[in-house]
């Protein structure tokens, strides 16, 4: 494993900047990491063997994928939003699996390893680093499954939305009363379409 101080320097130049999150998602990252028994995740003997779920977008993301070099690209990570600082790890080869959760304590926490730092954040920063993972974090010992259409690999299906004609990869779509949808068509997605009179004529003249 890296030292803490090499993952925090290619954290923040990964997401542009060091910061209380970043120091925290570098720290959870190794915690996780650590708990599922891979050392070194960029190492050929790893790399292809760890899944990442990471439950918030926020600065902490950043710094487990500039730690764990899992990427959204690559399948091995998927942000699951629920707004928690947390994340899932998972060694593909022994099924051993970890979620693991920053303490809300912790803020608090940070006044006794940092407490001559007047500013928050500096001060957050700096006893992030020092902490132990036991005060960081809350360690859960879960069990994950991951779906095949979610694994790295060639798509497992592609479907055409009957409503809207876009190709739908990995069982994504819904399928409704033996029409099959893409989830724009079926629920409504992050988008608005737009009325616009130039495609309403070409529908209407052809
Ligand atoms: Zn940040
Ligand atoms: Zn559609």
């Amino acid at each position: 494993m890296k030292t803490l101080k090499e993952h925090l320097a290619e954290s923040a130049a990964f997401h542009g900047e060091g910061c209380p999150g970043q120091t925290l998602g570098v720290r959870l990252a190794r915690a996780g990491l650590k708990r599922i028994g891979i050392d070194d995740p960029l190492s050929d003997r790893w790399r292809k063997q760890l899944m990442v779920y990471v439950e918030i977008d926020r600065c902490a993301a950043d710094a487990v994928m500039s730690v764990t070099g899992c990427r959204v690209g690559k399948r091995t990570l998927k942000i699951v939003d629920h707004g928690i600082m947390a994340a899932g790890f998972l060694n593909l080869e022994t099924g051993k699996a970890v979620r693991v959760v920053a303490r809300e304590q912790a803020r608090e926490l940070a006044f006794k390893y940092a407490p001559g730092i007047q500013d928050k954040y500096e001060r957050q920063q700096q006893a992030y680093e020092v902490m132990t993972d036991d005060e960081l974090f809350e360690f859960e010992d879960v069990s994950i499954e991951v779906p095949r259409q979610d694994m790295p690999g060639s798509p497992v299906s592609r479907v055409e939305c009957s409503n809207c004609g876009n190709a739908v990869q990995d069982r994504r779509e819904v399928r409704r009363s033996g029409v099959t949808l893409c989830k724009p068509c079926a629920e409504g997605g992050y988008f608005t379409r737009i009325y616009s009179p130039d495609v309403e004529a070409e529908v209407t003249s052809g």
